[in-house]
């Protein structure tokens, strides 16, 4: 691998959550019955007409805007003529020459430095939809067709081969798809297909400028599938120079099973597909007063937001990184700094005990029954020291478990704090008297001993005694001058 230099540029593909599919008013639900999602517009019927959804473009110009793209003000669809069983009319809505949105960059962060890979182009295209063969139905004489995800808009951003590892593609990957989670355009559910991360790879021997012959893999639906078959595909194609072969175009298809690519059909060329303007779409005009109402419509975006925590708030790069994982992670920990005016303390407590919780319960942040104000709340109670750090964790997970507000659950569980200073002095004494051994330890200068014994206090309190006072009585009750 030495000698070689890896060139990877990637095709993603997003379906849009448009309400409705791209040229026709069905709506789409993953999983729904085959082919319930349908009309004769979608269905490909001879005689129908396409009318372009207006949100979908609308989508594209916010991925456009949240990427740098320049948006064309004057773009149109074109026919890609191929057959598939799934694409019902024997070709596919796409964009050929203009799509919505060219150039762009992706920013993002690779073993603690900034790398930009810029892109191409953004365009619209319609789903096709999905054959349904032996594996799922059991009967290998037949195969089925589910036309539910035809016409769904599919949005396709493609980069400039200047990715030079599999492990910069996956970073490259992530970005995008936390960018297109942020601007809310796409749920990015991979394992539904709605995020497909398609790779185009070669070699090239180390400081030449030409790029090698490149193999594109179809449709990965998980980070790790996507980095076995880069990192399959890599060694495959090594091999084959060092042997002094030549790599063969083509699209391949990554098998989970073997962990390895098999061909899946040669490469076509542009000219194969017989591209041609669209007929029956208007070409479209995006005026600038369209694209000033979308520019203030778009949140902060997931870069700029970890800059933000760095500095207002004082976190670490990597924890900001953890908290701005999604939109969802990084609202919540903004609310909860803001209430709180703790931020570190919060960035802990998401980090820690709150990820712990959703983990074991395999929830999301925006579907616990915990809040930003609960938190907030549970650190005002242990800052004016009405409950431990201890007691803290307990009533986070009541709070989880129950939707009840901290102070509620410290009220009804009896779990203040003790600070009555004789309250606590009294059992000091009582637990001197049951542990004269330790106690004697303390006299006679073996300082340890000491924590048994603020032990057996917390024990005799459930946890409530405050702990600053119980070692302040303890010293004075066996301090021998
Ligand atoms: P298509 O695959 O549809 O023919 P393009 O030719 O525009 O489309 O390329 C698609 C992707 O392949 C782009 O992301 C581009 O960066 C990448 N690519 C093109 N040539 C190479 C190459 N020699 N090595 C690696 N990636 C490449
Ligand atoms: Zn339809
Ligand atoms: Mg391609």
């Amino acid at each position: 691998m030495d000698k070689y230099e890896i060139v990877i540029g990637l095709e993603i593909h997003a379906e849009l959550c448009t309400e409705s599919k791209l040229f026709c008013n069905c709506a789409y639900t993953f999983g729904a019955s085959a082919n319930d999602c349908t009309c004769p517009i979608c269905l490909g019927m001879p005689g129908t007409l396409p009318v372009i959804n207006k949100r979908a473009l609308e989508y594209a110009i916010r991925a456009g805007l949240a990427m740098n793209c320049d948006i064309t003000t004057y773009s149109k669809f074109d026919r890609k003529n191929y057959f598939y069983p799934d694409l019902p009319k024997n070709y596919q809505i796409s964009q050929y020459d203009l799509p919505l949105c060219k150039n762009g960059e992706i920013t993002f962060e690779l073993d603690g430095e900034l790398r930009t890979v810029a892109l191409r182009r953004i365009h619209l295209e319609e789903d096709a939809g999905k054959s349904i063969h032996a594996e799922v139905t059991g009967d290998p004489t037949r195969s089925f067709m589910d036309f539910n995800r035809a016409g769904v808009p599919l949005m396709e951003i493609v980069s400039e081969p200047e990715i030079h590892s599999p492990e910069e593609a996956i970073a490259y990957c992530r970005a995008v798809k936390e960018i297109l989670e942020y601007i809310e355009v796409s749920d990015c559910n991979m394992e539904e297909g709605s995020l497909r991360c398609e790779p185009n790879i070669s070699l090239r021997p180390k400081g030449s400028k030409e790029l090698g012959t490149r193999t594109e893999i179809k449709n990965k639906n998980s980070f790790q599938e996507l980095m076995d078959a880069m990192q399959y595909e890599v060694k495959r194609q090594a091999r084959i120079l060092d042997s002094g072969g030549e790599v063969v175009q083509e699209t391949l298809l990554f098998d989970a099973n073997t962990g390895k690519t098999v061909a899946m059909r040669g490469k076509e060329e542009a000219d194969d597909y017989r591209y041609f303007p669209e007929p029956d779409l208007v070409h479209v005009q995006i005026d600038d007063e369209w694209i000033d109402e979308i520019q203030p419509s778009l949140p902060e975006l997931p870069a700029e937001r970890r800059t933000r925590f760095i500095q207002n708030y004082d976190i670490s790069s990597e924890n900001a990184e953890f908290l701005t994982t999604t939109r969802q992670i990084a609202d919540f920990f903004d609310e909860a700094a803001h209430l709180s005016k703790e931020p570190s303390i919060c960035a802990n407590w998401i980090m820690g005990d709150l990820s712990r919780l959703l983990n074991t319960a395999e929830i999301e942040i925006q579907d616990s029954k915990v809040t930003p104000a609960h938190l907030s709340e549970l650190i005002q109670l242990i800052k004016n020291n009405t409950i431990s750090g201890k007691i803290a964790k307990s009533v986070l997970d009541d709070a989880f478990d129950t939707g009840k507000m901290p102070k509620q659950i410290v009220e009804d569980k009896g779990l203040s704090q003790i600070t009555d200073t004789s309250e606590i002095e009294a059992i000091v004494l009582q637990v001197i008297e049951d542990n004269p051994g330790p106690a004697q330890d303390v006299r006679d200068g073996t300082k340890k001993a000491i924590g048994f014994l603020v032990g057996q206090v917390m024990k005799a309190t459930q946890g409530k005694a405050n702990p600053q006072l119980v070692n302040q009585i303890l010293n004075r009750e066996l301090s021998t001058e």
